[in-house]
C-alpha cells in the first residue's frame, strides 16, 4: 500500500496528540536526569530502571522481585487494576517504546498487515517468551533461597537479577546505548566492536525490531512485549473499552483500516458488541475514523 494511502500510520492530529503524551511521559519518567528525586512509581509500560529514571515498568519490577524470591504482589496489582480499568491504554498513550515505534511508523515505507491468524501466532510466541522469562526469574529466586546463591550468580551471569532486561530492546535503547555513550564507549573502538558478544546481540535484536516496525506497525507491541502481553490478557475484559453499535454500524471497515495494531474489530465483538481484543491499545483511531455518528465509541462496559 503506498504511503499516501497508508491509514495505519499516517500522522493524523490524534496520532500527533499521542506522540505528545508519549513524549511527555518519556520526559517525566527520566526527570532524575535533572536531579529530581527518584520515585517508586510503577506503571504498566516499558520503562526500565536507569540511573536517571523516576519510575519503572511493572514487568521489570516483577522480574527483580522474582529473582529476589519475593512474590510480586505490587506489580501484579498494578497490572490488574490498570488493565482491568482501561486495558492497554497506557500502551497507546504513555509508553516510551510505543513512542519510538509510532515515530518509526511515520517513516514512509509500504506497510504490511499480517492476517489475523499470523497476528495471533505472533502473540502466542510472545506469550511463550513471557512465561519463560517469568519461570526463569522464579527459578533464580528459588535457587537464591534454597540453592547455592554463589553458584546461581555465577551460572546465570548477566541474567541473574532480571533475565528479561538483558535481551529487552527497550533496555538496549534507553539504558545500554546511553551508558555506552556516557562512559566513553562511543565512538566504537575495534576492541569494543569485537569485545562483547552480548552487547552486539542486544543491538542486533533492537535493529531487527526497528526494521520490522518499518513495515509492520508496532511490531514489538503486537507480538513480543511482556508488558503488553500481560496487559492484553487482562485488558480484554477492561471496564472501559471500545464498543460498536450494530444498528449504526454499516460494516464499511474503515475502523479496521486505520487500526495500528491490526485489530479486526468486527470479528472480535462479544454478545454485547464490546470489543474483546488483546491487541487493542485504546488509541481511539477507530473511533475518530468512523463517519457514522455513534457507531463505534469508548464506553463503560458493565
Ligand atoms: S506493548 Fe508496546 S506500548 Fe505497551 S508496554 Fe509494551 S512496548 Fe509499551
Ligand atoms: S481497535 Fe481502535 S482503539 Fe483499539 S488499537 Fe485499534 S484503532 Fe486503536
Amino acid at each position: 500500500m503506498p504511503w499516501e494511502k497508508n491509514l495505519r500510520t499516517r500522522p493524523t492530529k490524534l496520532r500527533l496528540l499521542r506522540i505528545f503524551t508519549q513524549g511527555l511521559s518519556l520526559f517525566l519518567f527520566n526527570l532524575a536526569i535533572f536531579n529530581f528525586a527518584q520515585t517508586w512509581l510503577i506503571l504498566p509500560v516499558e520503562a526500565p530502571q536507569t540511573p536517571w529514571s523516576t519510575s519503572e515498568g511493572a514487568f521489570y519490577v516483577m522480574q527483580h522481585m522474582l529473582t529476589s524470591a519475593l512474590i510480586p504482589f505490587l506489580p501484579l496489582a498494578i497490572f490488574f487494576i490498570i488493565g482491568g480499568l482501561v486495558g492497554r491504554a497506557f500502551c497507546g498513550w504513555f509508553c516510551p517504546f510505543g513512542l519510538v515505534q509510532d515515530l518509526v511508523g511515520f517513516i514512509p515505507t509500504e506497510k504490511y498487515e499480517p492476517t489475523e491468524e499470523s497476528n495471533k501466532d505472533g502473540r502466542h510466541f510472545g506469550e511463550f517468551l513471557t512465561v519463560v522469562f517469568i519461570i526463569v526469574a522464579a527459578f533464580i529466586g528459588s535457587q537464591m533461597i534454597f540453592g547455592d546463591p554463589e553458584k546461581t550468580i555465577q551460572g546465570f551471569g548477566d541474567f541473574v537479577s532480571d533475565p528479561y532486561s538483558v535481551l529487552s530492546p527497550v533496555v538496549t535503547l534507553f539504558l545500554t546505548i546511553p551508558l555506552y555513550i556516557i562512559h566513553g564507549g562511543w565512538p566504537l573502538s575495534i576492541d569494543a566492536i569485537f569485545g562483547r558478544l552480548l552487547f552486539w546481540i542486544k543491538i542486533l535484536i533492537l535493529l531487527i525490531i526497528i526494521f520490522i516496525t518499518l513495515y509492520i506497525p508496532r511490531t514489538y507491541c503486537r507480538y513480543l512485549c511482556p508488558t503488553g502481553i500481560i496487559m492484553g490478557r487482562i485488558g480484554k475484559h477492561s471496564l472501559i473499552g471500545i464498543s460498536v453499535d450494530p444498528i449504526k454500524c454499516t460494516d464499511c471497515g474503515k475502523c479496521e483500516d486505520v487500526c495500528p495494531m491490526g485489530v479486526r474489530i468486527l470479528n472480535n465483538l462479544d454478545d454485547a458488541n464490546h470489543l474483546r481484543s488483546e491487541a487493542c491499545i485504546m488509541c481511539m483511531d477507530c473511533v475518530v475514523s468512523c463517519e457514522e455518528d455513534g457507531a463505534i465509541s469508548l464506553k463503560i462496559r458493565l
